[in-house]
Formats: structure tokens, C-alpha cells, sequence
């Protein structure tokens, strides 16, 4: 049994991770912007800062796996705290743990989302991935919000196969999940969004299983791709989407 780290672990799919992982005998440390057992705000550098100082001392002894789970949706009004929590609150948290992770060959996993791959600005999601935090939210300030979030996705995505081989090189195995459509508060408040309320409702009558996603959905696929059962998985992108992806997208994989 091992000691995991999950952002955005106090709420919706983060807390069902938690709870998941807790079941199964592990240890749990959350980090929230709020009522975490780490308290930072990702999206600044000195909450980051602190974030990664707080989880060194607290898992000195071991770290079994980090869950880079913390973000916020498209109706939330302000495209620079989207693009800072997103991309910069997972992947500079992940960047600034490296050494820490490697040390104890920790698993990772970034909660994406199958909003992904959807179209977005090229130029925004390259700034990120170059790490250009002031053009990113320049470019950010002059998009529509569904398009920041998904290029934010994007990103993180991009950026985790980029970086999957030398993770794994340190004995870092690095995977991410897509959620599609997951009853949460976040999609209560996109699904509530006067803008994108009634698009996201035939969203959700779309999805091929018949049914909106639960936290618990997934919970249950990250366990499997923290645990041993998926020791030969790597830099994967596995949708959790009842069958979304598939849908819209069939020849892309
Ligand atoms: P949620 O709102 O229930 O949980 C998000 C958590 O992130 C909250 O606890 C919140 O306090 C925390 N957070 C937000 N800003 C933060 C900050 N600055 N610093 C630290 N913590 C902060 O949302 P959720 O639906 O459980 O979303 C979890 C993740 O799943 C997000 O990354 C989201 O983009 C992704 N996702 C959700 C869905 C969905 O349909 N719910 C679909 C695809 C992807």
C-alpha cells in the first residue's frame, strides 16, 4: 500500500479517486485550493511552489503515484485562470516533482478530458507547450471559452506523450485519462452556462452508452492505470467518455 497525491482531490472526479484509492488501502494526500490537506492555488507559481515543497516533506518516505486532477470549466469567466489552473497547475506541478518522482518511480496521471482533441488555436496550445505563459493567456484573452479549455487539454495531453519516454526513462510511467461528460459540480455549471447549457444537454443525449459518466467511472480507470495491472502502459490517452470519442472521431487513435 502506498501514499498518492491528488489536485483538485476534495471535489467531484478528484474526491472519487481519493476515495477509490482509499479503499483500497492506500493513503491519500489532497491538494485543493480549499480544504485540502495541502492548501494551495495552483494557479499561481507560489502556489505551485508550495505545493511541490509541501509534498516533498509530506512523502519523504514514499510516494506511490500523483494525480494531476485540479481544473476548471469553460464557464467559468476568466480565460487567463483556465489557461493558468489547467495546464500550468498539472504540468509545472508534475515538472517541479520530477526528481521527487523519479526517486520513489512514481506513477503519474493527468486528467485530461475527451474535449481534447476538439478544434482549438494552434498558437495557444504551442505557447503552452513552450511554456509562454504571457502569450498563452494574451492568446487565451481573445478566444471563446470552450476553446481555451480544450486547448488547455490539448496541452496537457500533448505535453504528457511528449514527455512519457524520459519520465519512463526515471522510472516514471505517465498516463493520461479523457472523462467525457461526468455529472460533477463543474459540469453542473457548464451544463447551467446560458452560452453552451443547451449544446451540452444534446451532448449528453448523445453519448453512445445512454448515460452520463459518474466520478466513480473515472476512479475506476485510474486505479488500473496507477496500479501494477497496467506496469506496460505508457503514455497512454485512455477516453472514458461512454464511447464519444469513438463516435465523433473513428479513424483517429
Ligand atoms: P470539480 O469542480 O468537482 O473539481 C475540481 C477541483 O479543482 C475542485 O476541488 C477545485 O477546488 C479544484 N481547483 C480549482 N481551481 C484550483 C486552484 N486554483 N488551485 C487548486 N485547486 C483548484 O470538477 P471535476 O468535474 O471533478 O473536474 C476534475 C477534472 O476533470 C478537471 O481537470 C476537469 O477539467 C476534468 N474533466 C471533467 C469533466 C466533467 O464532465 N466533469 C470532463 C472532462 C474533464
Amino acid at each position: 500500500m502506498g501514499t498518492y497525491v491528488i489536485t483538485g482531490g476534495v471535489s467531484g472526479i478528484g474526491k472519487a479517486i481519493a476515495q477509490q484509492l482509499r479503499s483500497e488501502g492506500h493513503s491519500i494526500l489532497t491538494i485543493d485550493i480549499q480544504e485540502a490537506d495541502i492548501v494551495a492555488d495552483l494557479s499561481s507559481p507560489e502556489g505551485r511552489a508550495s505545493a511541490v515543497l509541501a509534498i516533498r516533506e509530506m512523502t519523504a518516505s514514499g510516494l506511490q503515484g500523483l494525480v494531476a486532477c485540479a481544473g476548471i470549466g469553460s464557464h467559468v469567466p476568466n480565460n487567463r485562470l483556465i489557461t493558468k489552473v489547467n495546464y500550468f497547475g498539472s504540468v509545472d506541478l508534475v515538472e517541479g516533482l520530477r526528481e521527487h518522482l523519479a526517486e520513489h518511480k512514481s506513477a503519474v496521471l493527468m486528467i485530461s478530458s475527451n474535449s481534447a482533441p476538439m478544434k482549438t488555436n494552434p498558437t495557444f496550445v504551442e505557447s503552452l507547450l513552450n511554456n509562454d505563459g504571457d502569450q498563452a493567456c494574451a492568446l487565451a484573452d481573445e478566444m471563446q471559452g470552450q476553446p481555451v479549455y480544450s486547448g488547455t487539454k490539448q496541452a496537457v495531453t500533448i505535453w504528457m506523450r511528449r514527455n512519457a519516454a524520459a519520465y519512463a526513462a526515471q522510472g516514471i510511467r505517465m498516463n493520461a485519462i479523457g472523462p467525457g461528460y461526468t455529472q460533477t459540480p463543474l459540469s453542473a455549471a457548464v451544463e447551467d452556462d446560458p452560452t453552451y447549457g443547451d449544446a451540452i444537454k444534446q451532448f449528453i443525449a448523445s453519448i453512445p452508452v445512454g448515460r452520463p459518466g459518474q466520478p466513480e467511472d473515472m476512479a475506476k480507470a485510474a486505479s488500473f492505470l496507477l496500479g501494477e495491472h497496467a506496469g506496460f502502459i505508457c503514455g497512454a490517452m485512455l477516453f472514458v467518455d461512454g464511447g464519444h470519442d469513438a463516435m465523433l472521431r473513428p479513424e483517429k487513435f
